[in-house]
């Protein structure tokens, strides 16, 4: 695959960054990911935005502007198109505070950021029936990451560890709640439940990310007037729930089944699911 560095378009394998970069020492950067399907990048402006905003909030320049942004990314498509026939690609992109000469805390003055970009196969866009999806089973635990879950960063180790919790029980993602039980997010999607036609999905504060399918969604339903609620909710409501979602650029709305080994509803995929993603699929390239 062709990848992005530092202004270059080059073969991954070629791509080489000093273990001295701070995002290597300290897992300090910003990331994003991409979707696009056939060579249309799905909520660009929205990433573009959240990417800009996990920059300030961190003190790095963003290097480029939108149109410079989106131009790399349009090239990754081009470079990489051949290599995934089936016009599922994702992008993702890194900016690292950059190299210094020693190990420090503190951010250095007169280093320039360490941009990365990479093209990778994404899962096809999901069936819009409930008999053909894949469904989820997630274990459930308390978030122990950080208190700025909002920011984007590089720094995954407590996501890393509460995926793995997942994988070591048998299923496929993990759910968190905070210490009030409230459900704040998963290790690498968003949390949305279904009761009595009712959507249910955590407002966004510190304790997640403003993630990108989560916005493309809410506005999707609402055009579909299918009702949807930012509120808490807590890990008995979620185990109580009719359906269980999670949202995420790589899996865009994925129902749940099962939930820290307890069946949700009667197990199988839910109706509001389906319209769900119909809803979803519709309006995905006008956000
Ligand atoms: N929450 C976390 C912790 C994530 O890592 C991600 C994305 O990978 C999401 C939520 C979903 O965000 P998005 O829909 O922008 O991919």
């Amino acid at each position: 695959t062709i990848a992005y560095l530092n202004g270059e378009f080059l073969p991954l394998s070629e791509a080489k960054i000093s273990p001295m970069d701070r995002g290597f020492l300290f897992g300090d950067g910003i990331y994003e990911v991409i979707p696009s399907y056939a060579g249309k990048p799905v909520g660009l402006n929205g990433h573009l935005a959240r990417m800009n905003d996990g920059l300030s909030a961190i003190s790095i320049t963003n290097p480029y502007s939108f149109e410079q942004w989106s131009d790399i990314l349009t090239q990754l498509l081009r470079h990489n198109e051949a290599r995934f026939p089936e016009g599922n690609i994702g992008i993702y992109f890194h900016i690292s505070r950059g190299t210094d000469t020693k190990r420090y805390h503190a951010y250095p003055d007169n280093v320039s950021p360490t941009v990365f970009g990479f093209a990778f196969a994404l899962p096809p866009a999901q069936p819009l029936s409930k008999d053909a999806v894949k469904p989820f089973k997630v274990a459930l635990q308390e978030d122990k990451r950080w208190q700025r879950c909002h920011i984007k960063s590089t720094s995954l180790l407590g996501n890393v560890m509460h995926f793995q919790a997942g994988i070591d029980h048998g299923v496929n993602e993990t759910i968190l709640y905070n210490e009030n039980k409230q459900v704040t997010e998963a290790s690498s999607c968003n949390v949305f439940m279904v009761k009595d036609k009712v959507i249910y999905t955590p407002p966004l504060d510190n304790q997640l990310l403003p993630g990108i399918t989560r916005s493309i969604a809410i506005e999707a339903f609402k055009r579909a007037e299918l009702r949807v609620v930012e509120n808490w909710f807590t890990t008995e409501d979620l185990l109580d729930a009719d359906e269980v979602w999670l949202s995420s650029s790589s899996k865009e709305l994925m129902p749940v089944v099962e939930v820290d080994g307890n069946t949700i509803a009667d197990g199988n995929v839910g109706d509001m699911w389906e319209a769900a993603i119909k809803a979803y699929n519709a309006y995905k390239f006008l956000a």
